[in-house]
């Protein structure tokens, strides 16, 4: 197996279990590794630190696998595999619902490897090239768990760009067709379009929260911005909201969410295709209010490099929603950034509430749902937070 040895000192993170080697941590590399090859990780001082995959072009130069010396084959993956879906296995136990994250990455021991299973069907996304070089092991490895049908494989994420991967977007176990699906979420049915939705065709992590939702919705008027396939706005609508208006800049996103709203009996919602920012400006302007706003906008902050353009896009969006509620009103605001952490997300918050001259409260701190577990060797994995505030 190639080695590759850090600079002296530079073991400290990886001691602490932190998965990733950045280039700058490198001394040497010995044995002419390949992309996605598994190489031993090894301190200046000669000591074995864990097995990793091989990624030459990308900063991240290393992603372990395993904290002990051992073989990375098709049992390594069937063990990961099978043991990740179990986990998720008693979840969902209680609910309508049959699409829940099986592989969460780095937080399930998988560095570069998200599966999602939407009914009989997984969607597979590989990010990095260790992941990338396993593709069929784990493809194999998550029919065997999961007992799904077919495996869809959306590896099409950017950061394949950095790892040196073209984009793949293929039926890669199983029937080709059909691409449009339908899932149950907590009862309430979603298309899924496997070839061209977002991510791996639906945000999973936001379950729960869009149940939160649903049950605070009854009576009130509702704004979801950034609605996607109109995930939060069904739930209001399911939740007895007595108006639900919805916005996204994508028309695709808007024409999936018009389909299931049909499809779930819950046409009344209005679908408004436009930017969030002039959106809350133009109800500003027209004078118009809500009783519960839900913001769930895009990664605006991938990194800490972008936190301060990202601080001003939240602070943005949140200060016109707080002026947009009426008195006992409800914002549900979130950031999916993993460059904006949950402190500087709160401060945000705060300011906006600040600048729109409203004493609001927090009454409930949210997070994804319990099939996107953040590793605690792994903060990078809590990406997703939101806040439930109260206007008074
Ligand atoms: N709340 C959704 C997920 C939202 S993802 C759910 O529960 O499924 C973010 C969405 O924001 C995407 O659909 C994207 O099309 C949209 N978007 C990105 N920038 C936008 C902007 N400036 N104005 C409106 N929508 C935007």
């Amino acid at each position: 197996m190639s080695k590759l040895i850090l600079k002296a000192g530079r073991e400290k993170s990886l001691k602490r279990r932190h998965p990733w080697v950045f280039s700058g941590a490198v001394a040497k590399v010995q044995g002419n590794p390949g992309p996605g090859e598994t190489i031993g990780l090894w301190s200046a001082t000669g000591e074995f630190l864990a097995v990793a995959a091989y990624s030459p072009t990308s900063q991240i130069v290393a992603r372990v696998w395993d904290w002990k010396e051992r073989a990375i084959d098709r049992a390594f993956f069937g063990e990961h595999i099978k043991r990740a879906v179990e986990q998720r296995r008693t979840l969902l136990q209680d609910t309508d619902t049959d699409a829940v994250r099986l592989v969460h990455g780095e937080s399930d021991g998988l560095p570069g490897v998200v599966a999602d299973r939407y009914g009989d069907t997984v969607v597979l996304q590989l990010s990095s090239t260790g992941a990338d070089r396993w593709r069929a092991e784990i493809a194999d490895a998550l029919l065997e768990a999961s007992g799904a049908g077919r495996i869809w494989e959306r590896s099409d994420a950017d950061v394949r760009q950095l790892e040196g991967l073209a984009p793949v977007t293929a039926a890669l176990r199983g029937a080709r067709e059909p691409t449009r699906i339908t899932v149950t979420e907590n009862g309430l049915k979603f298309g899924v379009d496997l070839e061209h939705g977002h991510k791996t065709g639906f945000y999973l992590d936001q379950r729960d929260n869009r149940r939160r939702v649903r049950e605070l919705a009854r009576g009130r008027e509702v704004l979801d911005g950034f609605c996607y396939s109109g995930g939060f706005a069904l739930n209001a609508a399911a939740g007895g909201a007595k108006s639900v208006t919805a916005v996204d800049s994508s028309a695709e996103a808007l024409a999936l969410a018009r389909g299931n709203a049909e499809m779930n009996g819950l046409a009344q919602a209005e679908w408004l295709e436009g930017d969030v920012f002039q959106m809350l400006r133009r109800f500003r302007d027209q004078a118009r209010s809500f009783d519960l706003i839900v913001l769930d906008p895009p990664k605006f902050a991938p990194t800490a490099a972008h936190a301060e353009k990202a601080a001003r896009a939240y602070k943005d969006i949140n200060l016109l929603a707080f002026k947009l509620l009426r008195p006992g009103g409800l914002l549900a605001t979130f950031s999916c950034s993993g460059g904006v952490g949950a402190d500087l997300f709160q401060k945000i918050v705060a300011g906006s509430a600040l600048d729109a001259g409203v004493q609001a409260q927090i009454i409930e701190r949210l997070g994804p749902g319990a099939d996107h577990p953040v590793a605690l060797n792994f903060p990078e994995g809590d990406y997703l937070k939101g806040l439930i505030c109260r206007v008074p």
